[in-house]
């Protein structure tokens, strides 16, 4: 008899085994529906012995119920990073499948059963005589009667011991809906009929037919990513209309056909640069023989992306594949359609805003080898990529790879644990390495490669930096936003016809209003946290929770409706340009206007083509964009990121101010950064003022050190919530007690305390903190913690986050 060893779709620790059924060819990656107590689920088969394990009694041992799929479904590489990383982060294996997997692959609820030829033939034959071999029960033969009539039954509704009898005999098949979603090879495009001229009648009188219109400038588009693109009411009511006039037209052609048409308009590659060259060869001479991670620390604008696509080349001339991950996907349209020019269908785009649908179609295209290329944001780590060559990830340094929920995974540290088991070659590139990375390469793990000049030897903006204090004095106590150097750069800017950005990490338009009677700040009543004012909206709302409540309202308090607002948001920066810099038109960038469908991309494509001078933003407009026309930046408020309650508080100053720096600058013209500051000599600001990434490192470590963060130490977090004050910290005093006993002898605990933002939610939260010399050593003391304290732990919920980015 041989033995299955499964991974089930629900949240249980571990595996578990099954017999397999005499005729049953079962591979790692198949997916199964097994018995799992009184359900029946959908699992993954992780391996296959012909001997049973020694530690199970084989009379409990239950049979594999079907296969789901001809071929294994899962690659096997996947299943061993899945269960690593459930190992790792304290999840259980199904938890990973469902954050790894496009949605619908784990749902067997969707499942219908339905009559097959020879259940029929049965269920016909019966009226005439009963069958000599085939005899089966009333409830059996009621259910064969339901799967024969409309579309069948439910699996999920259906009695278990009964459909696994009649599937058995033939008599029923299952059929998975997904299956049939995904079938779809035809692709709708839309296209031009009438020439603009012909067509402008139709389109000047609204917005989005003319932008969908001028989607089509270089030939039909496929409609999914135009309803993408405008958001899908805006979509369908602007070609309604142009369909009807004859101004477009709709064509469906098959898949292969429409993705050859893509694939035709590959451009060609640019001469590489001197140093270009001198990184990519190192990398290639690993892909082509030992494979190895390296970093590539390279200035903002020094032409990395251009060595990851050399790099991918190489790998792909071998018939080897590439996984890339960027940090938000939405952010950088252009990266994607560089990738798209020069490798044509062989890039597969990834994200969560797609429909479950196209992404299960993209997923499987990519395991059918149909593409070869990954890209995406962290989840694309999970592309089932046909032997993997290349895994890089871009902005290394960038918080997002970090998953905040659920699986609470680190995108670039698997990154490297992917690389290193599929014997693939792994890249981390940034302008700003992470301290972690930076460490790494100390200790001799990854190599480190260098690009120190910018692309065509364009200078590094020049950054001057303002001391908020003094220009204060100097301006006799009258507070700006911007300060003189800031208001003249802008003008001059406007003048020239060049463009620039401002950059504030707070959206909003005031970031704290106080009461004017008693001064008590609006707090939101869910939350330790101070309301903001939107003033488009006339609302005060909770960036944590997003409670709204009006402008007007009394203060809890006293009952005064006075209010005094303090601290600038991007609105208010917004409007302070309008009323100082009349003649500049501006956009803004953060997700308040992101929040609509298409937007984003809209308000990058209406700056990249200087539809507006000045771009005003939250760390959003710190993301790699390359906007030639960009000549000065202005960092409204450096500090604002400096004050957070976070050991990493220095290192994402400083990355962010050394990130939005360098969108100044990037082609002909010189760039030119303005930092205001009340902490002009911070070391975060000093050094992205001299671009100095290893001074950085020093100063930050030798602080580090000392306190015993990483990477000196690993850290594990473990957050305890309660909508009970009392049984929070209650919990919290039982999670330090049984940590510190844990701990013993080489790891240190910190807390239990208040977590820095107390409430959320209407939720108390504390926090314990527990220091580990080693990853190993961390996850051990985490699982043992995490094993007893949810066993003693009754009125709180609990967290556990291994090697956590959000302290708060
Ligand atoms: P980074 O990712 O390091 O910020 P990019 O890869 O975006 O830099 O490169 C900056 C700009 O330089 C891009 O517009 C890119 O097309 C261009 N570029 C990169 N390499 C070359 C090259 N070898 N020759 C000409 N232009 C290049
Ligand atoms: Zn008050
Ligand atoms: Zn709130």
């Amino acid at each position: 008899m041989a033995y299955a060893e499964v991974i089930v779709s629900l949240p249980v620790p571990g595996s578990f085994h099954y017999v397999i059924p005499d005729g049953m060819v079962l591979e790692i990656g198949h997916r199964v529906l097994v018995p799992f107590g009184p359900r029946r689920v959908t699992g993954f088969v992780i391996g296959v012995d012909d001997a049973p394990p020694e530690d199970i009694e084989l009379e409990k041992v239950k049979a594999v119920a079907e296969r789901l799929d001809v071929e294994p479904l899962v690659p096997q590489t996947l299943l061993d990073l899945a269960t690593f990383t459930a190992d790792y982060y304290l999840a259980t294996p199904g938890e990973v499948l469902k954050t790894a997997l496009p949605p619908g692959f784990t749902a067997a609820s969707k499942a219908t059963l339905i009559i097959t030829a020879a259940g029929r033939a049965f269920l016909d034959e019966q009226q005439v005589r009963l069958p000599s071999k085939l005899r089966i029960s009333a409830k059996e033969h009621e259910l064969l009667e339901k799967t024969s009539k409309g579309r069948g039954v439910r699996a999920s509704t259906a009695p278990a011991k009964a459909s696994a009898a009649l599937l058995e005999a033939g008599l029923i098949a299952r059929k998975d809906s997904i299956e049939a979603k995904d079938s779809g090879g035809d692709v709708v495009l839309l296209g031009r009929v009438l020439d603009p001229k012909a067509a402008w009648s139709h389109l000047s009188r609204s917005r989005a037919r003319l932008e969908l219109y001028e989607r089509l400038a270089d030939g039909p588009v496929a409609v999914d990513a135009l309803r993408d693109a405008l958001g899908a009411s805006t979509y369908r009511r602007a070609a309604k209309v142009l369909l009807e006039r004859g101004v477009v037209e709709e064509t469906t052609v098959a898949l292969e056909a429409y993705e050859a048409t893509k694939a035709r308009i590959l451009e060609t590659p640019p001469e590489l640069m001197e140093e270009q060259r001198a990184v990519l060869a190192p990398i290639v001479e690993a892909i082509e023989g030992e494979a190895k991670s390296f970093v590539l620390f390279g200035v903002t604008g020094s032409g990395k992306t251009e060595v990851y696509m050399r790099a991918i080349q190489r790998a792909r001339e071998l018939g080897r594949g590439a996984i890339v991950l960027v940090p938000e996907i939405a952010l950088t349209p252009q990266l994607e359609a560089r990738f798209v020019a020069r490798f044509g269908a062989e890039v597969v785009v990834l994200h969560s805003a797609m429909p479950d649908s196209e992404r299960r179609r993209r997923w499987r295209k990519i395991r059918d080898g149909k593409a070869s290329i990954a890209l995406g944001a962290r989840s694309a780590l999970w592309a089932p990529v046909r032997d993997l060559g290349i895994v890089i990830v871009d902005e290394e340094h960038d918080a997002s790879f970090k998953q905040s929920s659920d699986v609470r995974y680190h995108g670039r540290d698997l990154a490297l644990l992917l690389a290193r088991r599929t014997n693939s070659v792994a890249v981390l590139g940034s302008a700003t390495p992470s301290i972690e990375t930076l460490a790494l390469v100390e200790k001799g793990r990854i190599e480190e490669l260098q690009l120190t000049r910018r692309v065509g030897d364009r200078p590094m903006p020049t950054i001057e930096v303002v001391d908020l204090a003094e220009e204060k004095r100097a301006m006799k106590g009258a507070v700006h936003l911007f300060s003189r150097a800031l208001q003249d750069g802008l003008r001059e800017v406007v003048e020239k016809k060049q463009q620039a950005i401002l950059f504030l990490n707070r959206r909003g338009f005031n970031t704290v209003v106080y009461c004017g009677e008693c001064g008590d700040p609006r707090k939101c009543s869910h939350c330790d946290v101070s309301l903001t004012h939107h003033r488009w909206q006339r609302k005060l709302a909770c960036h944590y929770c997003g409670h709204l409540e009006s402008f007007g309202a009394p203060c809890p308090k006293c009952g005064s409706v006075d209010v005094e607002p303090h601290g600038a948001g991007t609105e208010r920066v917004v409007q302070t340009v309008e009323e100082e810099i009349p003649d500049a038109r501006v956009l803004r960038l953060d997700r308040d206007v992101t929040s609509k469908v298409g937007a984003l991309e809209r308000t990058l494509r209406a700056f990249r083509n200087h539809e507006a001078d000045i771009l005003v933003g939250t760390q959003m407009v710190a993301k790699g964009h390359d906007f030639p026309r960009v000549t000065l930046v202005g960092i409204l408020l450096a500090d604002a990121s400096l004050a957070f309650p976070d050991f990493r508080a220095a290192e994402r100053t400083f990355q962010l101010l050394t990130q939005v720096s360098g969108r100044a600058g990037r082609a002909d013209h010189p760039g030119r950064v303005v930092i205001q500051t009340f902490q002009p000599d911070h070391y975060a600001l000093t050094c992205a003022v001299d671009h100095d990434v290893r001074r950085f490192y020093e100063i930050e470590c030798g602080q580090r050190e000392g306190l015993g963060y990483p990477p000196f130490r690993r850290i594990g977090l473990v957050r305890i919530e309660s909508k009970n004050s009392r049984a929070a910290s209650e919990a919290a005093e039982l999670v330090g007690e049984i940590a510190r006993r844990y701990a013993e002898p080489d790891a240190r605990v910190l807390g239990p305390a208040p977590a820095p933002i107390e409430k959320v939610r209407d939720r108390y939260r504390h926090r314990v903190l527990v220091f580990a010399p080693t990853p190993a050593r961390l996850v051990h003391v985490m699982t043992q913690l995490e094993h007893e304290s949810k066993d003693r732990v009754r009125r709180a919920d609990l967290v556990f986050d291994v090697d956590p980015v959000d302290l708060l």
